[in-house]
């Protein structure tokens, strides 16, 4: 996954990463993939739970850490929480049923996705969050992955503008 981003935003505050959230929840259709990377702390669950209101889930969003994966069905579309950070052996992740949470018409939400690589899905939506100068600053960075998000980009572009880092890349 080491290729320049195809967008760049930069998040000076919860709020910020909060409408990024929106602006791709807007965006999403059944059966997304979007993996989030960064380290803890960074914004990932701040980014799903602003997802999960965008998709117009009313359930109450918790971290999923101990129990890897939470559902959520009030929304437009399902979404599927998952957060993998406690996997440490690639062979949990078939307990996940990944393969079938990819094809059950919802939204699949992956904290520290990267770590599963060969278990992600040919198309997916990767973000990652790295911690900027300011306690609140955050580098967001975005990379369409396969062909399922491709054509998004522009009206991502669009939606983001407002928060689009310099030099964003294309
Ligand atoms: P992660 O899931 O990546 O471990 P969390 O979303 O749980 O991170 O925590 C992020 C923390 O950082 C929250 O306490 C949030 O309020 C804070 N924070 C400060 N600035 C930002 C920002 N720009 N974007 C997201 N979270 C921020
Ligand atoms: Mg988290």
């Amino acid at each position: 996954m080491i290729r320049p981003p195809d967008l760049r935003v930069r998040s000076a505050a919860p709020a910020d990463t909060e409408a990024v959230a929106r602006a791709i929840a807007a965006l999403c259709r059944a059966d997304d993939v979007i993996v989030l990377g960064g380290d803890l702390g960074a914004g990932k669950t701040t980014f799903t739970k602003a997802l999960a209101a965008g998709l117009g889930v009313t359930e109450q969003v918790t971290s999923p850490t101990f129990t890897l994966a939470q559902q959520y069905t009030t929304g437009r579309l399902p979404l599927h929480h998952l957060d993998v950070y406690r996997i440490d052996q690639l062979d949990e992740v078939v307990d996940l049923a990944l393969p079938e949470l990819y094809e059950s018409r919802g939204v699949v939400v992956i904290e520290w996705g990267d770590t599963i690589a060969p278990a992600l899905p040919a198309s997916f939506l990767a973000l990652s969050f790295e911690f900027g100068d300011g306690d609140n600053d955050r580098l967001l960075e975005l990379r369409l992955i396969g062909p399922g998000w491709q054509p998004r980009l522009e009206a991502l572009r669009e939606s983001l503008a407002p928060l689009a880092a310099d030099g964003a890349a294309t």
